[in-house]
């Protein structure tokens, strides 16, 4: 066990043999992690970890065998039930196996199929949220997912569905009236479908878009531009995925709260973006 990072007092759970902890690990930066994340990684026998888990986050497992089971980076890819049924037998053999997703492991990321076949073969199981990406790769590029002035809902898809395609099931009409910012993880390859909806169904041309990539790690790119030019400035840019992709107003919020701009020396470039025309903390 590592003992270079010590947790703070207290009771902490233990990872028994024969567990699996479903894990998040959110979207980057590894001072993202939950505490529970780290006194999981500090007992696990095996790690198993996806894509988009920073390989720093696995140096503090250093004890652990670290097994690889994404479906990036030229290696090849792992089924989802060949996943499943991996880390029934590691529970079987006695490991203490931890499950690193991404993110938080029951957003978009199939936590949610893996728990459920653990449970029905009886794996005892315990869930550690993580940050979404939707959420905390919006805050590092300067975007509040919601804000008094412009939405009091938000919405998070996915852009394709398990077969790759775009998501037919999602009803665009319904989103884009009844959601003023949406948040959209997986969007890239269908970002000209997506925006053509969003635009049939009404939104603006004009309305802002931020695609925000590999957010919270080093190489973060966040790019603005709109609904009706984004397709064109994303592939004008090379962004490439992961990207979350946010439309909405709140993306105006960029201009005053990007806070990483502001470290490196940049001037807020608009301290009211939204035009409220009056001190933002009265009522
Ligand atoms: N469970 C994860 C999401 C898994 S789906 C979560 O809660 O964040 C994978 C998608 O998440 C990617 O295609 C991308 O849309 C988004 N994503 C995850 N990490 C990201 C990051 N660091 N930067 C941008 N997008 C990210």
């Amino acid at each position: 066990m590592s003992d270079s990072m010590p947790l703070p007092q207290g009771q902490w759970p233990v990872l028994q043999p024969g567990w699996v902890w479903l894990c998040g690990a959110g979207p980057g930066d590894p001072g993202l992690l939950t505490l529970h994340a780290l006194n999981a990684l500090r007992q696990a026998d095996v790690v198993i970890y996806d894509a988009l888990v920073q390989e720093a986050i696995l140096d503090w497992a250093p004890q652990a065998e670290h097994i690889y089971a994404g479906k990036r980076g030229g290696k090849p890819s792992a089924k989802q039930r060949d996943i499943s049924l991996r880390l029934v037998d590691l529970a079987s053999e006695g490991k203490r196996v931890l499950r690193l997703k991404g993110g938080d492991p029951f957003v978009f990321g199939r936590g949610g199929e893996e728990a459920q076949t653990l449970v029905q073969h009886g794996v005892p199981i315990r869930i550690i949220p993580g940050i979404s990406a939707g959420i905390g790769g919006l805050a590092y590029a300067g975007i509040p997912v919601t804000h008094r002035d412009v939405n009091q809902s938000v919405t998070f898809v996915t852009g394709h569905d398990q077969s790759g395609n775009a998501t037919g099931s999602l009803d665009w009409q319904a989103i884009s009236k009844g959601s003023q910012v949406i948040v959209i993880y997986m969007g890239m390859k269908h970002i000209a479908h997506i925006t053509a909806q969003l635009l049939a169904a009404g939104r603006p041309a004009t309305e802002p878009v931020a695609i925000v990539t590999t957010a919270t790690t080093e190489h973060q790119q966040v790019l603005e531009t709109t609904l009706g030019t984004c397709v064109a400035d994303i592939e004008a840019s090379g962004a490439e995925p992961p990207a979350i992709i946010c439309v909405g107003r709140a993306v105006a919020m960029r201009q005053v709260l990007d806070w990483q701009g502001q470290i490196a020396g940049e001037a807020p470039r608009n301290l009211d973006p939204l035009g409220r025309g009056r001190p933002a903390e009265s009522a």
